[in-house]
């Protein structure tokens, strides 16, 4: 990326403008953090709903202590463990970072994301950006910028691209502002690694497996979502979903991770470790989405904790294939 496309985007940036910005987990649209304005942007772009905080990057663990009201040791802790990386962690803000990003709470979502472009643009920025992932609200998250720009089209001013990322799925959030450091979204960063850290973590949100029904309303959101039907399967529901795809000619899809027979339509072999999984999992549904299908069957991953941040996005893309 040559030096004057990133002079451009700061300046844009300066001027409360939206930039598309990658990062190892999705792409980010990023607006001054100091900015009610620019904030307000993002969230007309993306149609998100104002009571949804964004996370704020910064390029290093020096400049979110600015950004955070307090710092805890553990703060220190996982930054010098994990930063630049897929983690993004919940504490007491400070000031400087209106009110809109954190959607009027006192607490806001610090990340230093690993991408080389975009810790450039932020040390050139030489402030906080606010970026929620660059899709529409309750849409697939982008991996490229080319699929911000298929989302966004005109609503942001310019994309840094920044190739595939690569890690595919967002940060983990975790929170730092009670007894015990709370996870309250899976993702990048399994709790196995953050655990070896600062010792064990609870959990805010439900982490029931995806196999079951969400046991609230509230847990239903919808999420990461195609527009067409998605349905997610157990393994051992392979014959209720043949029969339920044959309703559907041969305009289905299935993404696999046992082996399916699968007489029409388009057969997707997932790859069986997490992290690969995880890195095309947005890419595939993107595609198969823009595929004129009438369905994507979504064949569930074992229930086990290093597919946790998986089986989280899965359950909000995709409604449970019904027992026979
Ligand atoms: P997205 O920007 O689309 O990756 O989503 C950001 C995630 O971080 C959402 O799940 C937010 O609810 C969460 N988040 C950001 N800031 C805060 C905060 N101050 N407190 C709790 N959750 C937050
Ligand atoms: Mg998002």
């Amino acid at each position: 990326m040559s030096v004057s496309t990133i002079s451009l985007a700061v300046s844009l940036l300066r001027a409360g403008r939206l930039v598309g910005i990658p990062t190892e987990t999705v792409y980010g649209l990023a607006a001054d953090a100091t900015n009610s304005a620019a904030v307000r942007r993002i969230f007309a772009a993306k149609g998100r709903p104002g009571t949804n905080p964004l996370i704020v990057h910064v390029p290093d663990a020096a400049v979110a202590r600015r950004y955070a009201a307090n710092w805890p040791e553990a703060a220190s802790r996982l930054a010098e463990a994990f930063w630049p990386g897929p983690l993004t962690i919940i504490l007491p803000k400070a000031p400087a970072i209106v009110s809109e990003v954190t959607a009027g709470l006192g607490t806001v979502g610090l990340r230093v994301p690993a991408h080389a472009l975009t810790l450039e643009l932020l040390r050139e920025f030489d402030g906080p950006l606010a970026a929620p992932s660059a899709n529409r609200s309750t849409r697939i998250s982008p991996t490229t910028a080319r699929h911000v720009r298929d989302e966004l089209g005109d609503a942001v001013d310019l994309i840094l691209d920044g190739g595939a990322c690569t890690i595919g799925i967002e940060s983990t959030v975790l929170d730092l502002c009670g007894d015990r450091p709370r996870i309250l979204r899976p993702g990048g960063l399994s709790q196995a690694e953050i655990e070896q850290i600062v010792g064990p973590v609870e959990y805010g949100f439900a982490h029931t497996d995806a196999s079951r029904p969400a046991a609230s309303p509230g847990q239903q959101l919808v999420h990461y979502a195609p527009t067409t039907p998605a349905f997610r399967f157990l393994s051992t529901q392979k014959p209720g979903m043949l029969a339920h795809a044959g309703a559907a000619g041969g305009a289905a899809a299935v993404l696999a991770l046992t082996s399916v027979e699968l007489p029409g339509g388009r057969l997707v072999q997932m790859p069986v470790d997490p992290l690969a999984y995880a890195r095309t999992l947005y890419h595939t549904l993107r595609e198969l989405d823009s595929a004129d299908l009438r369905a994507i069957y979504v064949e569930l991953p074992p229930d086990e904790p290093q597919w946790m941040a998986v089986h989280d996005r899965l359950r909000r893309a995709t409604v449970l294939l019904p027992a026979e």
